[in-house]
This record gives C-alpha cells, structure tokens and sequence, in this order.
C-alpha cells in the first residue's frame, strides 16, 4: 500500500464512511436441504463505493479490526439487518459474523441486546456465528461473552467447523446449537473421500447431539445431491443464491415459499451414524461410543476403547454395564432424567488409567423420534487446556 492511500485509509477516514452508510448489509439464504425452503440469511458485509461498485469484506474487515472499529461496523450493519429480519416471517433467522477481537472486548452482548430493543428484534431469531481461531487469544473471556450472549436467547453457531484442531474441545464447552461445515470440504468432496468422511462425521455428530448442520459453499446440484444422501440438514451457497441486498430478500422468501420439492433426507441406521462418527475421532482426547437401546455396544472409537481397558474387537456387542461396571449406578441414575424428559446432565468419570473425562450422553432418535440408542461422547479433561491453547 502507498503511502498516500495508508493516510487516505486512517481510523477516521472509515469511522466516516460507517457513519455515511458506505458498509450495506447483503444476505444469503440458508436453505433446508429437504424441501429448498429458505429458513434464514446470513448477514455478509459489503462496502458500496460511490460508482456503485462492492467492495468484498475479506479487503475492509481486516482493516477495521486493526483500527479497532469492529463493534461500530457491527452495530450499523446489525441495525440495517434487524430492520430488514424484522419483516420476515417469524420462524426465519438472521446469522451475523462476530471476529475474534470483538469477543475480547467484554462489549458485545451489550451492543446485541441494546439494537435487539431499539429494533424490536427477538434475539432467539439470532444466530452468532464464530470461527474457534477466534477464541483462542483470550479463553476465558471469549466464553463469557458468548454464555452471556447464549443465555440472552441468541443461537450460536461454529462458524468453518473442521478447519481447526481444537473443534470438538471447544464444542463441548461453549452452548453451540450449529456447526457450519466450512466449504473447503465441499468444494472437494465429489473427488475426495475423506472430506466426504469429515462430512459424515460432522452431520452425525449434529444428530447426536441435536445441532443444526449447515453445509457452505454448495454450488452444484451434484454437491446438493450428495449432502442430501449423507443426511445434511441444511445448506448455504451460490447454487441456492448469492448475498442479495435487503430490499430483495423479500422475494425470495415469497418465491420460496410456495415451491416445496419435499425430498426425503436419507435415514440411517445407528451403525452408520455411529460408524461415521466414530471414525472421526482417531483424536486422543475425545471418544465416542454408540449403544443400542437395549445398553449393547454398537460402535466405538479406538480412543473410546483404550481409555476404558479394552480391546477394540472385544468391546462390540457387550452389555455397557459389563463394559465398564463401575459406571453402572450412574447409568442407572441417569434413566431418571430419561423417564422426566429431561437431557443427560453431562458428569465427570475417572477411568482405570487415571485420567478425569467428561462425559455427555444424547439419546439418537431417527425423524419419526424413534430411539434408536444411545451416543456416549468423552472428553479427556486432561488433555482441554492443552488443545485450546496454542
Ligand atoms: P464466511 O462467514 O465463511 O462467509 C461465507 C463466504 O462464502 C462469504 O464470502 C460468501 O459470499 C461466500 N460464499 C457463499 N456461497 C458461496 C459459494 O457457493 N461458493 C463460494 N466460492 N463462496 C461462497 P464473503 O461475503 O466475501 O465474506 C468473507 C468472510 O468475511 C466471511 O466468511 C466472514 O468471515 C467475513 N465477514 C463477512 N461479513 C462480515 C461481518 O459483517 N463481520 C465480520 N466480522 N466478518 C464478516
Ligand atoms: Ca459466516
Ligand atoms: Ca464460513
């Protein structure tokens, strides 16, 4: 950069421009990959410059984070995109991009909450979408803002999951509700089987734990076809539409609205879930172990196994109780929440090596709410602070 344009490009010179509404909401749809009905938009920024011509984020958000203006340039494009949500029908969600800074500054959830009350906005129709790059310079606080965001009524969502390495750690500690599979992995998938398999996975791990999956960056109808088969719920890219200014948001949800194609999404049974899941986690610190309803073991991880003693071709068609006896009182107790209706509290465990793992337990069910068994999700407690932290 010239040095010219570094002083035409000052901290001023952009507070300006936000002030001026130079910085325009566009929305993409997201779509349910079933029927293509449009059930929200994600919030994309765009700068419009005099001549009419857009300018893409990935050349001004870097700038704004380093002038510190982030908040300012979210709170000018959240009001114009509550406006616009606002007039949508209600079942219909607005996503918005948060980027690491913000999530340092303790001043978030009270931005969200004062636009939410001058707009008349419902945050639960807020979904908040973050990279987990974003929240490793300052743990603690990145948390806190979002529980504090997530108990405010806003969705969260992990933004371009599987890219990172420390995925799963940070989704079993943070009140996610989606998991947006980062594009790379479609873009790839029609010739590459492990990013099909990084797919699977993901769309499997959303089921057990009852998390809307997004697909990003679909283009094709091959593409659209094939996250259909897998079992992807939703989807978001150019083959569904492209970011489109507010004032045409309207139409398509008109257009969308009335044009069904009610596609059936393929049913699996609970050994290709488990399966899909389970070869995902070759991680050490996480394990993975699918029970049919009957308490037999139907699929475990490699890890699953190891951390509980056993060998892996032993460990399948056991009873979990004869698997690992000492938990059997709190699987019993656990049946209690089972009877009320109530989700599995997640609890810790030390296992015969001595190390402390939480562990989560879901109930699978198919669409129809049939149980079809039981998820047992570990995490090496041991093993937390060293994968979120560089
Ligand atoms: P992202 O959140 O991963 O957004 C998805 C990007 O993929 C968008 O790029 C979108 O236009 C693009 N995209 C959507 N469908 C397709 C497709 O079918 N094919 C391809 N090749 N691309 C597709 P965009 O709008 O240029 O945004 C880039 C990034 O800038 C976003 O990535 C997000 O991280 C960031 N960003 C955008 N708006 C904001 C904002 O308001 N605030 C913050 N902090 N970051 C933003
Ligand atoms: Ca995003
Ligand atoms: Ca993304």
């Amino acid at each position: 950069m010239n040095e010219n344009l570094k002083s035409a490009d000052s901290r001023a010179t952009y507070q300006q421009l936000i002030n001026s509404g130079a910085f325009k909401p566009f929305f993409q749809p997201i779509v349910s990959l079933e029927d293509q009905r449009v059930v929200g938009f994600e919030l994309l920024a765009r700068r419009i410059l005099p001549e009419g011509l857009i300018v893409s984020p990935a050349e001004f958000i870097p700038v704004m984070e380093q002038y510190g203006l982030l908040n300012e340039l979210m709170t000018s494009l959240a009001s114009q995109g509550f406006m616009t949500a606002r007039t949508w029908p209600e079942h219909q969600f607005l996503s918005i991009n948060v980027s690491p800074s913000q999530l340092n500054g303790k001043h978030l959830p009270d931005i969200i909450r004062k636009l939410g009350e001058r707009y008349q906005f419902s945050l639960s129709r807020l979904r908040i979408e973050i990279t987990e790059t974003a929240l490793i310079d300052d743990v603690e606080t990145a948390r806190a803002e979002i529980e504090a965001l997530s108990e405010m009524g806003c969705m969260i969502a992990m933004d371009d999951f599987g890219t990172g390495c420390s995925s799963l750690a940070w989704l079993i500690q943070l009140p996610a509700s989606t998991l947006k599979i980062d594009g790379s992995f479609i873009r790839s998938m029609l010739h590459k089987k492990d990013s099909r398999k990084i797919i699977s996975s993901v769309v499997g791990l959303g089921r057990s734990l009852d998390m809307d999956v997004i697909a990003e960056g679909v283009e094709t109808e091959e593409e659209a076809e094939m996250l259909r088969g897998i079992g992807c719920p939703y989807a978001q890219g150019y083959l569904f539409g492209r970011p489109i200014p507010a004032e045409e948001t309207r139409n398509l949800l008109t257009a969308g609205s009335g044009s069904h194609i009610h596609r059936r999404v393929a049913r699996m049974s609970l050994e290709q879930r488990a399966h899909q899941i389970s070869s995902m986690y070759a991680a050490p610190d996480t394990s993975i172990c699918f029970l049919s309803p009957e308490l037999i073991v139907v699929d475990a991880s490699d890890t699953f196994a190891a951390r509980v003693g056993w060998p892996m071709q032993d460990i399948t068609h056991r009873h979990i109780f004869e698997v690992i006896p000492s938990q059997a009182e709190k699987l019993l107790w656990l049946q209690d929440f089972r009877i009320k209706g109530l989700p599995y509290p997640p609890f810790e465990v030390k296992l015969p090596g001595g190390t402390i793992d939480l562990i989560m337990i879901t109930q699978v069910e198919d669409e129809a709410k049939e149980l079809l068994g039981f998820c047992i999700f570990g995490f090496n407690l041991d093993c937390k602070t060293r994968s979120v932290q560089p």
